[in-house]
């Protein structure tokens, strides 16, 4: 039966379209922006969760409401898929949007690989948040607004990721997330590699009772990986402890104060030490996980800082033999200790390692990207606005030499394309420094205000992606296609 939405005059995106218990619901585009619509039978309640305007329709009730969070609340409320679950140890990809509007492109590229791949829509860590002025709330409503419009009806999760603190994790569980990604790398030791011996016996007596050695059980053992052997002897041991120790005390507090706090609201947790400045060795994975076991936490996925170098945006930098080496290891550990999946971040665009990551972790496996999307929102304007685009870049190159602090990056400002030379610009998002430049810059470029009141750039860039939303999803869909493939083929 054809929807009688459709018999409306409305403009509807077509495969917003969706019939549930009923009740008709689409999203209908409007000069003022995408809208609400919701179609029912004139003597339901259901229509009282939504706030608008209800008018008669034939003989049902017709509301026109905005994309508001309560709207966002009671769509997922009466449609179920909409709502973020856990994914547990399926493939999963996420696909964080720092603009709040790419999520109907990732919808297009990952509907191929439907029921194979799980997509995380709502991504996206404090850091990111703060830095452009979004709140987790903010964050999912964007994600639910996208995915209805696009009517992807598969399991979704939602990731808050490098939470920190507690009140990070509180204000993400209200928002609905279900992955919460836990970072405790500022309690990170850097320097125990290079601590001698006696350093380290000091440092260990230091850490907190319940995390020192005579408590861990675990001097002198040997763990069998599949092929391979890994002894704790004292100095491996103290090593991992000293640089570990005081990060997987955190983690404790963080999952307790979770499970506290979550009650009913279902949720799975990953560890990320992704952001040290050492490499994780396969000793210190092996001493993390007996740890975190032995102290009651549960986890589905875990970060190592894997060898090489992964930086924003661009293809994975060192040797890939290396890294598959490496991972064969951290791999055969997830499988005996969880298993847990291994998680990849600064994920993008890591084409080279993406079909070994899929092979040696046997799928049990998750991607995260983010700023990926906005430089193909860049891409988008470069193709449709080149005054605009020349703006950005200009600021972007004044401002690297700041941003780049808290990345591990190495473009090069004198490497990048010169403004003046540049004819071909959706092209610059193809080279290495330009794209690193414009990654590490997004939330000067987002929250840059002209005369100190109006925003520079960001109403500029949202009002050129909403006109030209057929291109920028295309952009999206064929980025992330890339990046989906190589997991799709390896199943
Ligand atoms: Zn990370």
């Amino acid at each position: 039966m054809n929807p009688q939405l459709t018999s409306t005059n409305l403009r509807l995106y077509s495969n917003s379209i969706v019939n549930y218990q009923d009740v008709e619901y689409g999203l209908a585009s409007s000069p003022l922006g995408p809208h609400l619509v919701v179609l029912a039978p004139r003597l339901t309640t259901l229509l009282e969760a939504f706030k608008g305007e209800s008018s008669e329709f034939n003989d049902k009730t017709l509301l026109v409401g905005s994309q508001s969070a309560h709207n966002a609340s009671a769509l997922r409320a009466q449609l179920p898929w909409l709502q973020p679950i856990a994914l547990g140890l399926n493939t999963s990809f996420g696909m964080g949007d720092r603009l709040g509007i790419a999520t109907p492109g990732h919808v297009r590229a990952v509907r191929v690989v439907q029921g194979r791949i799980f997509p995380i829509f709502a991504q996206q860590s404090i850091r990111e948040m703060t830095r452009t002025g979004r709140t987790p709330q903010q964050v999912m409503d964007d994600a639910t607004w996208g995915v209805f419009e696009e009517g992807w009806r598969g399991d979704i999760g939602a990731d808050a990721d490098h939470l920190k603190t507690t009140d990070d994790i509180d204000a993400c569980l209200v928002a609905g997330f279900t992955l919460f990604t836990i970072d405790p790398g500022g309690y990170v030791d850097n320097v125990s590699q290079s601590d001698s011996l006696s350093r380290l016996n000091e440092k260990e007596q230091r850490l907190p009772v319940h995390m020192q050695l005579k408590q861990t059980g675990l001097l002198g053992k040997t763990f069998n990986f599949e092929e391979i052997q890994i002894e704790l002897d004292e100095p491996t041991l103290l090593k991992a402890m000293v640089k570990y120790g005081n990060a997987i005390a955190h983690v404790v507090t963080m999952v307790e104060h979770l499970q506290r706090v979550a009650k009913t609201h279902s949720f799975e947790v990953e560890i990320s030490m992704d952001e040290t400045e050492l490499p994780t060795s396969p000793a210190d994975h092996v001493y993390i996980a007996s740890e975190l076991q032995r102290l009651g936490v549960r986890w589905i996925s875990f970060a190592p800082r894997f060898v090489g170098r992964f930086e924003k945006g661009v293809d994975y930098i060192g040797d890939v033999h290396a890294f598959e080496a490496d991972l064969t290891i951290h791999a055969a550990i997830a499988r005996q200790f969880g298993p847990y999946k291994l998680s990849l971040h600064s994920g993008s665009d890591k084409f080279s390692i993406y079909p070994v990551f899929m092979d040696q972790t046997h799928g049990l496996a998750h991607v995260k990207t983010a700023g990926t999307s906005y430089l193909e929102a860049l891409r988008t304007i470069a193709a449709t606005d080149q005054e605009l685009i020349r703006e950005i870049y200009s600021f972007a190159q004044e401002r690297f030499e700041t941003d780049r602090h808290s990345y591990l990056i190495s473009a090069q400002i004198n490497k990048a394309p010169e403004t003046i030379t540049i004819t071909d610009w959706p092209g610059l998002l193809n080279q290495f420094d330009a794209r690193e430049i414009l990654h590490v810059t997004y939330g000067s470029v987002l929250t840059e205000k002209a005369d100190g009141v109006k925003l520079r750039f960001y109403d500029r860039i949202m009002s050129i992606l909403r006109s030209n939303r057929e291109l920028y999803y295309c952009n999206l869909e064929n980025h992330f296609r890339r990046h989906l493939t190589p997991f799709s083929l390896h199943i």
